[in-house]
């Protein structure tokens, strides 16, 4: 099979990895070499369902020795099989570096033999790239849980990032549909990454010259709706994953159905927008300071698909409006629907100087209609308005067209 009819197949294959991002790394041209990975991070360009395409994504092969249900890939799935060279590899991706169709690789496989032969295989590709071509492009290798300490070793000094996927919301659900994983090998991997990254930054702080070691840290997937563990689930694993090892981001990645898939599989996938409740979540939990808990409390496990969970949160604990933007602290104001990370700050320095009124909120670009019920400011105080029965379908926004610029700034500040 010509390399061409491989690259159809596997860069195919590889579409159901959503664990791939660039941002976040910081590579020069080494000297003789060629390309570079810029700090504020690599263009990305994204497919209509989110998926990053700046990097060529490809995996080694698509012919795995597990039989994860979920997985094309898996053993005895019927799909056409192939299987990449690291040296194939590295050439295609010089290839497309120099034709500037991509800034960089993303590079995962099935397993081969074991995780290990694979693993070895990876690390070959990012070696050869480095070193022997001088490439200074963004690496994102898949850690194959299960590798050897010391292959993971080599794959982080290699790569810029490296992520071992959790793949499924409990460890129950894993042994259900991928038997051959669990969440204590998986924690293993990415526990041996966090450790090398840690020592990595401690070393360099002591010396710059001290070898990075994946300087734009580590990543995970969670397919979600592929069983029927509830958001609340998905939330609780991926919050312990970010205390634990420090992840740079856990992608979600809602089930596509696959041919001729396990009858404990549903039939249809989620709706995308369960994806994009789980990313503002996400985004909450990191940067608004909420606890799984919050948005995902024992009476309301899923998280609501027509109500952003900011929102959802705040009609719940309608008890603690309206908050006083004059006076109330960086961590309330964070909490209000419609004051994003960037308002609240600028909030906090304004009102040093005079007191914030309704204006004031409009001159920062906050929508007044969903902010209004929540918020005492010099010249307004919401009586009756959060006794509204109707508050939420009042606040609940119509249906329409998503702006492309808007979603790309909300993904950039995190504004919620
Ligand atoms: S180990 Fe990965 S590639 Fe192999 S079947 Fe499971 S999910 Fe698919």
């Amino acid at each position: 099979m010509d390399v061409r009819a491989k690259l159809e197949i596997l860069a195919d294959a590889a579409k159901y990895d959503a664990s791939c991002s660039s941002s976040g790394a910081k590579r020069r041209t080494p000297k003789g070499g060629v390309g570079n990975a810029e700090g504020m991070g690599i263009c990305h360009s994204y497919t209509p369902d989110g998926r990053c395409v700046s990097l060529l994504k490809i995996l080694l092969t698509n012919l795995c020795i597990y039989d994860c249900q979920y997985c094309i890939n898996r053993i005895s799935s019927d799909v056409p099989r192939a299987r990449f060279t690291p040296e194939e590899v590295v050439q295609l991706t010089l290839d497309f570096y120099r034709r500037n169709y991509i800034e960089g690789l993303f590079l995962s496989s099935g397993v081969i033999k074991s995780p290990d032969f694979t693993m070895e295989q990876l690390v070959r590709v990012a070696q050869l790239l480095r070193e022997v071509h001088g490439f200074g492009g963004y690496i994102h290798l898949k850690a194959v849980p299960g590798a050897s300490p010391e292959l993971l070793a080599q794959a982080g000094r290699w790569a810029d990032r490296l992520s071992a996927n959790i793949e499924l919301p409990t460890d129950g659900d894993l042994q259900k549909l991928a038997p051959q994983k669990s969440f204590a090998e998986t924690g293993a991997t990415m526990g041996a990454i966090h450790a090398r990254v840690a020592q990595a930054k401690a070393e360099r702080e002591e010396s710059p010259r001290a070898p990075v070691f994946a300087p734009a840290g580590q990543s995970t997937q969670m397919i979600v709706g592929a069983t029927p563990s509830p958001d609340a689930a998905v939330l609780d694993t991926a919050n312990r994953l970010y205390r634990r090892f420090a992840l740079k981001r856990v992608y979600y990645s809602a089930y596509s159905p696959i041919p001729a898939g396990d009858v404990r599989l549903p039939a249809k996938a989620p709706p995308l927008v369960r994806e994009h409740r789980l990313y503002q979540a996400d985004w909450l939990m990191r940067f608004y300071g909420f606890a799984p808990a919050e948005l995902t409390p024992a009476e309301a496990p899923q998280l609501s698909l027509d109500l952003d969970p900011k929102l959802a949160w705040a009609l719940r604990s309608r008890a603690l409006f309206p908050v006083d933007v004059n006076r109330a602290p960086r961590e309330l104001l964070l909490r209000v629907p419609g004051l994003g990370a960037r308002t609240v700050q600028r909030l906090l320095r304004i009102r040093r100087w005079h007191a914030v009124t309704l204006a004031d909120l409009a001159r920062l670009k906050v929508p007044l209609s969903r902010v209004r019920p929540f918020v005492v400011t010099a010249d307004h105080r919401p009586t009756l308005l959060l006794d509204d029965a109707r508050l939420a379908e009042r606040l609940r926004a119509p249906a329409s067209q998503l702006s492309l610029f808007a979603s790309a700034e909300a993904a950039r500040t995190g504004e919620l």
